[in-house]
């Protein structure tokens, strides 16, 4: 079969229980549940979205994906291999193909290291280049990403926020990688500069063929990005479809839930059903919600919904959806 856009990545039954017991001999075993059980696929070329609350599993999901930690459970295939089978070896080689955008610009480079160093760390780990080549590639990479190269002996505290991230995306793409998985890359960053990172992701992604996971905790950032959107609640998917279907077609009830959460800047366009957010607080994922992870603040929840896991399931083409009321339809 003729696939015209083939997948990069594949995660089956995804999970990452946290040990979190409590007191000296740990008798009594407590996990997080951070991930718990997610599939998607990420086709290459594409952009995933993954929005959700703060503590949904996203930066987990991600740090899995980039191997800085390791799951408890699933698969995670990559370009054909599933990674949690490689040697420590064999990953390390991988490891360049999978890079990490963080979040936090000020906190994710190493004060005291100039420029230069921080984006040719990749390089010299990954690489055997001679002191010009890898000047002259510390250059190339700073003007791809929109850094005058004068700058190269400065330090992160010399630059704004948005030219920090610079240096993050400068270090991302050092290597070439085929896949970045964006963790909130403008959520720390003053309004203004964020749309000016969110195009210089846009360009990069196509001058150098990356596919992306982009992830944030509100759906304005990821429709400007995506193709397609994951929603993740309490560690699972709950909903995940293209973007025009998911703006259009919302079938998740926290989906709802969230796109009644964008701000509509004139009121006269508000509906009224609308105006009814998501109440209360994401429950605890250390003791998490029987059956659907939601029903403890879905105004739709029935019995069922307390009793029984939904499946996740592809209600329409490329449209998946875990909810009892979307499935029963
Ligand atoms: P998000 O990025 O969606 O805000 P995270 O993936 O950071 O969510 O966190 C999901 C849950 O896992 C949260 O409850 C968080 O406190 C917990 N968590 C994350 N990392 C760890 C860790 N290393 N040890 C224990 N709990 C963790
Ligand atoms: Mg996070």
């Amino acid at each position: 079969m003729y696939v015209k856009q083939p997948k990069l990545l594949e995660v089956k039954g995804l999970k990452k229980h946290f040990n979190v017991s409590e007191g000296f001999f740990k008798r009594e075993k407590k996990y997080l549940y951070a991930v718990d059980g997610i599939d998607f696929f990420v086709k290459e070329g594409e952009t995933l979205g993954i929005v959700g609350e703060s503590g949904s599993g996203k930066s987990t999901t991600g740090n899995l994906i980039v191997q800085l930690i390791d799951p408890t459970e699933g698969q995670i295939i990559f370009d054909g291999v599933d990674l949690t089978t490689l040697s420590k070896k064999e990953l390390r080689r991988k490891r360049a193909d999978l890079q990490l955008i963080f979040q936090d610009p000020y906190s994710s480079l190493n004060p005291r290291m100039k420029v230069f160093d921080l984006i040719a760390e990749p390089l010299r780990t990954h690489q055997k280049l001679s002191s010009e080549q890898l000047h002259n590639q510390i250059v190339e990479l700073m003007e791809l990403v929109g850094l005058n190269p004068i700058y190269m002996n400065r330090y992160p505290h010399q630059f704004s926020g948005g030219q920090r991230q610079r240096i993050g995306i400068a270090r991302a793409i050092a290597l070439h990688p085929k896949l970045i998985v964006c963790d909130e890359p403008v959520s720390a960053l003053d309004v203004s500069i964020q749309s000016q990172i969110l195009n210089l992701l846009v360009k990069l992604q196509k001058e150098l063929n990356l596919t992306y996971i982009f992830i944030a905790h509100g759906l304005p950032v990821v429709k400007h990005i995506s193709d397609r959107i994951a929603v993740m609640y309490l560690g699972k998917i709950v909903e995940l479809a293209t973007k025009e279907q998911l703006f259009k077609n919302p079938k998740h009830p926290y989906t709802e839930g969230l796109m009644a959460a964008i701000p509509i800047p004139d009121p006269m366009l508000r509906d009224s059903k609308n105006e009814q957010l998501i109440e209360g607080d994401i429950p605890n994922p250390v003791n998490p919600p029987r059956g659907c992870p939601f029903h403890t603040r879905c105004k739709y929840a029935v019995d069922i919904c307390k009793d029984e896991l939904p499946v996740f399931q592809e209600k329409e083409k490329e449209h998946f959806v875990a909810c009892h009321l979307v499935n029963k339809q």
